[in-house]
């Protein structure tokens, strides 16, 4: 079982090499970036925002379609909503082995600094391996600097390392 990231052609280029890489560290997986050709769906005028889990129902019927066993990632620039929820940096559906993340508020232009990719591959990577954490069977850790806390806020991925606490590092090695 691997990791297929997929990179909408509107989220930040250049920087996927660099999140594949950082998620073969933190996860036991080989992850491998395809191009992804997804229409990202979901748009919901009123708010100017995506609905995560249309993006899920796409990865799913593309998994049902190609009968692939591999977890996806998608990664996309649009920022994410849920029903009840104002905003998302990512969603994990664990029933059928997918993930989106969305880089819009991961950027420092969203909140008025001038842009990082350093910055943006720290949280990326970290974001990442939280909702990738999910698929692999691991809940949210109490553990304020553990990548599984779940951040409401930037500051609490700017807050978490780049590391999974030794409680979730011991699942991930039964994996
Ligand atoms: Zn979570
Ligand atoms: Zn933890």
């Amino acid at each position: 079982m691997d990791l297929l990231i997929f990179w909408d052609s509107r989220a930040p280029p250049g920087i996927q090499t660099a999140l594949s890489r950082e998620l073969e560290i933190l996860l036991p997986l080989i992850s491998r970036v395809c191009e992804s050709h997804f229409v990202v769906t979901g748009y919901i005028p009123s708010r100017k925002q995506t609905d995560a889990t249309a993006l899920l129902d796409s990865l799913d019927l593309f998994k049902k379609r190609s009968g692939g066993t591999d977890l996806v990632l998608l990664v996309v620039s649009e920022d994410l909503c849920r029903k009840g929820d104002e905003y998302l940096f990512g969603l994990s559906r664990q029933s059928t082995g997918s993930a989106v993340v969305s880089t819009a508020r991961l950027e420092n232009e969203y909140y008025g600094y001038p842009a990082d990719d350093g910055d943006l591959i720290d949280r990326l990577a970290k974001e990442s391996a939280h909702e990738v954490g999910h698929l692999l069977g691991l809940a949210h850790c109490r553990n304020r600097e553990c990548i599984m806390f779940n951040p409401l806020l930037l500051e609490d991925i700017n807050r978490q390392k780049r590391w999974f606490c030794p409680a979730c590092q011991e699942y991930l090695q039964k994996v």
